[in-house]
């Protein structure tokens, strides 16, 4: 096999590779893209689709710290955990716990806000560069109670986001009902998250993004990276197939990125939150936004020719197969919104690349520069691609970087 060189390697080529990639190309640079599946087809094709530029809440708050032995082990609950990989799970597990404490949450919840911040307009100038604007829609998000005492119940969560300076919207049941006509009654109403966008098919988005990406001079190449070696000069870049000496590398191999960071001599506390979806192929979706019935964990959202019910989490790490019985959670609980629904048309499960504190890692490797990690993107990778790619674009030209999060 024949040595290969270029000036930056991406590792990965999901939503945050993918981005970074043309991003880097548009700037100019040598750009050679490393994946061994179709570019764009993991978590980034699965997701909710939401530009959830509100989302400042991380996963661990001293609420769900509260609730975590309820919500880990009842049955039908949002979050669960297989048992069997509990054990491998405890370290991240526990510094979950200590993330999860008021003061911690708080300080994650305000390094969240600073990336969010230009989330949006991030994503119109992407979609525009690469010709996609067709598959933004911009109508907002809603967020559902059930009752007066599941809306009460979200207190602190919509204070943090007043406190972030998020728009929301509040709703009563009727509302609710006048903005959605076809859900049943919310008596708990809703907040609506007015400046929110979403993809109407993240799959096509990321086909587009490649294809752009590839016509403004990114290489790609179709392998496994196993190996990287920090060099005097150069990194190392190996694999079965792979053979290729970088001057930069990019680390953005979402979930699977760990054991790559590792050889880099960063230790990260990264794990997975399996999520997943069922999609109802449909002409007309009954919903004109992204809806999320807050205590069932999934969103509801009108995609083309489809409706996509996107979400949960399960603690399992990578290699676990499909849980049929998380699929029929899923299923079960769109059919309590929608009864006409029959049987999905599809179902999937993606890995959401997870840290404990929700604050993805965007940051130059402790060996140094020529390795630089963008992964740990956990429920927002989506809405912080274009982010990212700007923050690690900064990261090569030496430029200040106030917004990367030390750990
Ligand atoms: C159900 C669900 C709903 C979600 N909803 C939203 C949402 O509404 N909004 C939002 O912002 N985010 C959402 N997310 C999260 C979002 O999808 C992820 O954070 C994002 O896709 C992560 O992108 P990534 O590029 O880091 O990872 P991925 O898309 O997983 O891409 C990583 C790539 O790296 C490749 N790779 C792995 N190992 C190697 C290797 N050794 N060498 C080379 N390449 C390798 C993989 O093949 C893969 O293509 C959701 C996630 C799920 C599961």
């Amino acid at each position: 096999m024949a040595r290969d060189s270029t000036e930056i390697a991406i590792i990965g080529g999901g939503v945050i590779g993918l981005a970074t990639a043309m991003r880097l190309a548009a700037e100019g640079r040598e750009v050679t893209l490393v994946e061994p599946n179709e570019p764009g087809s993991g978590a980034s094709y699965g997701n909710a689709g939401t530009i959830a530029d509100y989302a400042v809440i991380p996963v661990g708050t001293p609420a769900v710290l509260r609730n975590l032995p309820s919500l880990l082990f009842k049955r039908d609950s949002p979050l669960s955990i297989r048992r069997s990989a509990l054990p491998a799970l405890m370290p991240w597990l526990l510094r979950f716990a200590w993330q999860s404490l008021p003061q911690n949450a708080e300080k994650n919840a305000a390094a969240i806000a600073a990336l969010l911040m230009d989330s949006l307009s991030g994503w119109r100038e992407l979609a525009s560069q690469i010709g996609a604007d067709d598959l933004l829609k911009q109508n907002g998000c809603l967020y559902l109670y059930t009752s007066k005492l599941e809306f009460a119940s979200a207190s602190a969560d919509i204070g943090l986001r007043r406190q972030h300076g998020i728009a929301q919207e509040f709703m009563t049941a009727d509302e609710v009902a006048a903005l959605e006509p076809k859900l049943p009654p919310f008596e708990g109403g809703g907040v609506l998250f007015p400046n929110a966008v979403n993809l109407t098919d993240p799959g096509a988005m990321m086909k587009r993004l490649a294809k752009a990406a590839a016509a403004a001079g990114v290489r790609f190449i179709t392998a496994r990276t196993e190996r990287i070696e920090r060099g005097e000069r150069q990194v190392h870049v190996k694999g079965a197939a792979l053979d290729l000496l970088a001057k930069t590398i990019v680390i953005a191999a979402g979930a699977h990125s760990r054991m790559l960071a590792a050889q880099a001599g960063d230790h990260i506390a990264l794990d997975t939150e399996r999520g997943y979806h069922v999609e109802f192929d449909m002409q007309t979706p009954p919903l004109s936004r992204p809806v999320c019935p807050t205590a069932r964990g999934f969103y509801l959202v009108p995609m083309a020719g489809r409706l996509r019910v996107a979400g949960t989490v399960e603690l399992g790490g990578l290699t676990a197969p499909l849980n049929p019985r998380r699929i029929e959670l899923l299923e079960r609980g769109a059919q309590a919104i929608f009864p006409t629904l029959g049987k999905p048309d599809r179902t999937w499960l993606g890995f959401r690349p997870s840290v404990p504190d929700s604050v993805p890692v965007i940051r130059a490797s402790r060996g140094g520069s020529n390795i630089i990690l963008a992964f740990g993107h956990g429920h927002l990778g989506l809405t912080l691609a274009p982010v990212t790619a700007r923050m690690v674009s900064a990261i090569i030209d030496g430029r200040p970087n106030a917004l990367s999060h030390r750990k």
